[in-house]
């Protein structure tokens, strides 16, 4: 049983500094979620399904995109919609730098996440940021991600295994695919190709749009010798 004097300050504490909905702003009051409001929280979408079974955009079970022109990795798929609250703590953690948020994501990947679709997986991989950004940011926004995942799924983590050689300007300066891929041919190298050579990648991403990105870093993982590489985003855009 806790204390009864740290009990008292800790209600002290709720009672001078009440906690705030880390999305709007909000006092919080009695709610049952962490972190954000319920009415942040109404905004928090799941992906509809069913699924492209390889890029996991919401529609068909083969969506003309790839029947045309199919990704090199085996399956994307993703948690949630990229759009209202969800969007907005993205933001927060990139680029106001609000570590917390990355907590919060990484619970909302577990839940909403389909695990299930990356049994076979071998090891956990975080898209990476170029060494330049990194010293910016001073983190990778995309850690906290991969780490609940290879917590949770019980996967080594491997942050050696694919870097991030070149910068490139954000893909989101960029509206058309070829651009988008176009801006990130080339920027990405193998670190370490023993630990990928004949096995399954989990390549975790905050955010899935085009594929552009995945489909790099997805080929460069490939041709260091995976066997297959799935991409796992917390959020899709553009649906
Ligand atoms: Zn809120
Ligand atoms: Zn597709």
């Amino acid at each position: 049983m806790k204390n009864r004097a740290l009990v008292w300050l800790e209600s002290l504490f709720a009672f001078l500094f009440p906690a705030r909905c880390r999305c709007c702003g909000e006092e919080l009051g009695w709610t049952r979620y962490r972190y954000i409001c319920e009415g942040c929280w109404s905004e928090v979408k799941p992906v509809p399904r069913p699924v492209c079974r390889i890029c996991g955009r919401p529609g068909a079970s083969i969506c003309r995109d790839c029947v045309l022109d199919r990704p090199p990795f085996d399956k994307a798929r993703s948690a949630l919609l990229y759009e209202g609250a969800v969007e907005t703590a993205i933001h927060l953690l990139k680029f106001e730098r609000k570590r917390v948020m990355g907590r919060f994501l990484a619970e909302l990947l577990i839940e909403w996440a389909p695990l299930e679709e990356f049994e076979d997986a071998e090891l956990v991989v975080p898209m990476p940021l170029s060494k330049k950004r990194l010293a910016e940011r001073g983190f990778n926004q995309v850690d906290p991600l991969a780490e609940a995942v290879s917590g949770e799924m019980g996967l080594p983590l491997r942050k050696d295994v694919l870097l991030k050689g070149r910068e490139t300007p954000p893909q989101s300066l960029f509206q058309g695919r070829e651009e988008r891929i176009s801006n990130v041919r080339g920027a990405f190298e193998v670190g370490n190709a023993e630990a990928v050579r004949g096995r399954i990648v989990l390549l975790v991403d905050d955010v899935f749009t085009t594929g552009a990105t995945a489909s790099e870093a997805a080929g460069e993982l490939l041709r260091a010798g995976a066997a297959k590489v799935y991409i796992l985003t917390l959020a899709r855009a553009g649906v």
